[in-house]
C-alpha cells in the first residue's frame, strides 16, 4: 500500500468532495424516510493535520485552513465547515466521519476500507455512531453485493487512490454493476483531472452505464510557479441524479472555492450538466 490520505486530507479536493457530500446528503434529509450511505473507499476516517504526513505536504493549509473567513458565505459552505472543524483545527474527519455526523439516527453508514491498518482506525472513529459500520474489504468487490439497499434510497461515494493504471477502468465497471442494481441512487464519482481525456473517458462510460442525469463538477486550483511537479492542481466530482436544487448550490461554492483555494494562474471552476440538465 503506498495510498495514504492522511498526507491529502482537508486539500482543496477533499474540501469540494466533501461539500458535495454534505450538501447531498442534507438534500436526502428532506424526506423522513431513511437512508443509506455506502463509501467503498473509506480511508481511516479522522486525521491528524498536526501530524508528520500532513505536516509533509501541508495540503491541508490550502485547504480547510483557508477557508475561515468564508466559511459562512454559503449555506452548503456553512453546513461542511461546521462539520469538518467540529473535531478542532488540529484534525479533519474524512468522509465516512463526516456521513456519520450528517446521518439522523435511523439512516445507515457503511463504510469499506481494503486496508487492515486503516480500517481498524476507521472502526474506532465509528464506534460513538450506532448507525455506522467499517467493513475490511474491497469496496469495488463489495459494493454491487449490498445494492440496492433495504432503505431503497440512498447514495454511493466511489474515492479510490488513482494508484493503479486501470483505476479509472475499475470505477466505471463498478458504476456498472452497481446502477444496474440500484438506478436511483446519487452516486459520487471522484476523479483526479490530470488530463482531461481521462476525465471525459470515464464521464463517457458512466452516460453508457445507463446514466441519464450527470453533472460533472470540477476545481481547478491553478500552479504556483514553485509548485512540486506532480502535485494534483485539480479534482473533479461526477454526479449521478443529483438533487434538485443541488446545481445552484454547487455553482455559488465552487465561485467562492476558485478565489478562495486558488494556488497560481489558470484557476477555475465549473458546474457543468452532461445529461439530463434540470434543478
Ligand atoms: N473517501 C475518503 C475521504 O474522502 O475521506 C478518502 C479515501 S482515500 C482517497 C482512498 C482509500 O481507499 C485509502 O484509504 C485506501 O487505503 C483505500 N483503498 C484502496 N483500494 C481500495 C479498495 N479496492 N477497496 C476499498 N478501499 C480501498
Amino acid at each position: 500500500m503506498n495510498y495514504r490520505h492522511a498526507y491529502h486530507a482537508g486539500n482543496f479536493a477533499d474540501v469540494v468532495k466533501h461539500v458535495a457530500l454534505v450538501a447531498a446528503l442534507a438534500h436526502l434529509k428532506k424526506k423522513d424516510k431513511p437512508f443509506r450511505v455506502i463509501d467503498t473507499h473509506a480511508g481511516r476516517g479522522l486525521y491528524d493535520l498536526a501530524g508528520v504526513e500532513a505536516g509533509k505536504t501541508g495540503e491541508a493549509q490550502s485547504g480547510i485552513a483557508r477557508l475561515g473567513a468564508i466559511a459562512d458565505a454559503s449555506p452548503a459552505l456553512q453546513a461542511y465547515f461546521a462539520i469538518a472543524r467540529g473535531f478542532g483545527a488540529a484534525r479533519y474527519p474524512g468522509s465516512p466521519l463526516i456521513a456519520a455526523k450528517a446521518l439522523r439516527p435511523g439512516d445507515t453508514l457503511v463504510a469499506i476500507e481494503k486496508h487492515p491498518e486503516e480500517q481498524a482506525a476507521l472502526a474506532a472513529a465509528l464506534a460513538p455512531f450506532a448507525n455506522a459500520k467499517a467493513v475490511l474489504g474491497d469496496g469495488y468487490e463489495r459494493l454491487a453485493a449490498l445494492l440496492p439497499p433495504p432503505e431503497r434510497r440512498g447514495l454511493v461515494l466511489i474515492d479510490p487512490p488513482y494508484e493503479a493504471a486501470d483505476e479509472f477502468d475499475r470505477v466505471a465497471a463498478a458504476f456498472a454493476a452497481a446502477h444496474r442494481r440500484f438506478a436511483t441512487g446519487i452516486y459520487l464519482l471522484w476523479l483526479p483531472v490530470k488530463r482531461q481525456v481521462d476525465a471525459d473517458a470515464l464521464a463517457g462510460e458512466i452516460l453508457h452505464a445507463g446514466a441519464t442525469r450527470l453533472m460533472l463538477l470540477t476545481l481547478d486550483v491553478g500552479r504556483a510557479p514553485d509548485a512540486e511537479p506532480g502535485r494534483l492542481s485539480a479534482a473533479g466530482l461526477l454526479v449521478v441524479n443529483p438533487p434538485f436544487g443541488f446545481a445552484p448550490e454547487m455553482r455559488d461554492v465552487l465561485a467562492i472555492l476558485e478565489k478562495q483555494l486558488a494556488q497560481g494562474p489558470g484557476a477555475s471552476a465549473r458546474v457543468q450538466w452532461l445529461a439530463g440538465e434540470g434543478g
